[in-house]
């Protein structure tokens, strides 16, 4: 027998154990206990400023809540690192060359558009609140079986598609108005923040972009806390929809939209009752995954999705193959 197939039961056992993270292993067990999912997009921070950032300046409350969930280190944005085309991924778990304008819709379907004709849930169960306007095509999509059907209830902009960006704090104040007045089980959620300071060249902007983006999912992880309704039961996704250049390429951190690492190297921070607690997982991630664990948490399928669940985050898989 060839010497590389004796040894190859052995090389298995080490990859696979390579790709563990070495965390305690109180994995989930089904059924899930997340009932509730929401997912926040901060628009466009490099890694080197966020958790690539030893030091961690900008981040303190990633930080802090990093002890109580999962930070994934080699996560990607594997598609085209624009707005629409990165929601896009998050939403419909499929890479798609959309227009970043909001002249065009997702060719497929989204997580909330699943839910809702799975469960038959009302829309007010289901929320897309974003401070750019143009990312209120997130809610609908061109594939004719879905096309304006199980629509989730969308906030988006000053007032919807083609109005304008509004500030942050506006979406921030609309969001704990939702949780209150709906208790929706899904929300996803995107803040311009660091995005638009970082196109308008203001380093300083840039960086207090990230400071207060980091607020907000702190604020918005102990407002889920306290409340009963979520407490223990409520899944929460901090992620990016792209970095931006690295320095000493093109324009540095004022654009974005090709293919270097700190276009696509993205942060994913999970949250969760279904999640290690204080762990560092390096294995590497696609954009699109983050949409596949999240319909299989919430216990959905996406036949056009591309993604594949985390099951360094989510074991089902592991211990049942
Ligand atoms: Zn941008
Ligand atoms: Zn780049």
């Amino acid at each position: 027998m060839p010497k590389l197939l004796k040894i190859f039961p052995f090389l298995l056992v080490f990859l696979t154990a390579s790709v563990i993270p070495s965390c305690k292993k109180d994995y989930a067990t089904q059924p899930y206990k997340t009932r509730n999912l929401f997912i926040v997009v901060i628009d466009g921070p490099r890694y080197s400023e966020t958790w690539g950032d030893a030091k961690h300046v900008y981040i303190p409350n990633y930080v802090r809540l990093s002890k109580q969930g999962t930070v994934f280190t080699n996560m990607y944005n594997q598609g085209f690192t624009y707005t629409t085309c990165g929601h896009t991924a998050l939403t419909t778990g499929v890479y798609q060359n959309i227009n970043n304008g909001g002249y065009e819709y997702p060719k497929e379907p989204s997580y909330l558009q699943h839910w809702l004709e799975k469960t038959g849930n009302p829309s007010s169960d289901a929320w897309v609140i974003t401070t750019k306007d143009k990312l209120q095509v997130l809610s609908d999509c061109v594939n004719p079986q879905w096309k304006n059907r199980y629509l989730p209830m969308t906030d988006c902009g000053v007032s919807g598609l083609f109005t304008g960006y509004r500030n942050d704090s506006t979406t921030f104040a609309h969001i704990k108005k939702v949780i209150t007045d709906f208790h929706p089980r899904l929300m996803f959620v995107n803040f311009k923040e660091p995005d638009a300071s970082g196109h308008a060249n203001n380093w300083n902007k840039y960086l207090q972009g990230i400071v207060d983006t980091d607020k907000y999912i702190g604020e918005l992880w102990d407002m889920l806390q306290e409340n009963p309704i979520y407490r223990g039961n409520t899944t929460l996704f901090v992620t990016n929809d792209h970095g931006r250049h690295l320095d000493g390429w093109l324009d540095g951190f004022v654009s974005h939209g090709d293919t270097c690492a700190g276009c696509r190297h993205i942060n994913l921070l999970a949250l969760g009752p279904d999640f290690r607690q204080d762990c560092i997982d390096a294995t590497p991630y696609s954009q699109v995954d983050i949409c596949a664990t999240a319909a299989e948490l919430m216990g959905i399928q996406m036949p056009a999705s591309t993604g594949k669940v985390m099951h360094t985050l989510v074991l089902k898989q592991v211990s049942k193959d």
